[in-house]
């Protein structure tokens, strides 16, 4: 978690209730990992912040297997893309059926700009950096995520389907 998150949508996030998060949330705080500040946006709000010691024992944890980040690296570049962008609409076919919480890619991020560019090789944009990227860049899960409204999102999809040549509704519904 890099970018300071309200409970409420950490609790989304991992698909637990706002009471369990609050517990976790109290642990890590006692221990030293995570601690609460005032939301700039709404004085009554609280914003969850990882402190230095958090984002070290974060840091150490490997977002995935060594030998699964090596299988995928060995593959070539179109048949990475084409996994990243089956495994997106997998991702995206579980949650619309409400079987895990929303995922925190850039199609539901309100940071997202896709197709942005007038660049085949970095299409899309991020607001949260400011910076272009490129299809590989997609994001499956981002710290920096922000929730977006579901009609941004439904437009983020469409755009998206567009751009593969797709229709939004081969998506499957389970
Ligand atoms: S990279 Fe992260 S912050 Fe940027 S658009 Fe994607 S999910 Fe949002």
């Amino acid at each position: 978690m890099r970018r300071p998150q309200r409970l409420a949508e950490l609790a989304a996030h991992l698909g637990v209730s706002a009471a369990s998060a609050s517990d976790t949330v109290a642990a890590l705080v006692a221990k030293g990992l995570a601690l609460r500040e005032a939301d700039p946006a709404d004085g009554r709000a609280r914003l969850l912040r990882a402190t230095p010691r958090g984002q070290e024992v974060a840091a150490r944890i490997p977002a995935a297997p060594a030998a699964l980040t090596a299988a995928i690296a060995a593959l070539p570049g179109s048949e990475r893309a084409q996994m990243l962008a089956g495994l997106q609409r997998l991702i995206r076919s579980l949650q619309e059926a409400g079987a895990i919480p929303v995922q925190r890619m850039c199609a539901t991020c309100r940071f997202f700009r896709p197709h942005a560019h007038d660049d085949a090789a970095r299409p899309h944009h991020c607001d949260f950096v400011d910076a272009a990227f490129g299809q590989a860049g997609l994001r499956l899960e981002c710290g920096d995520h922000g929730m977006a409204p579901a009609d941004r999102t439904v437009a983020n999809w469409q755009r998206l389907d567009a751009a593969l040549g797709v229709s939004s509704y081969e998506v499957v519904h389970l």
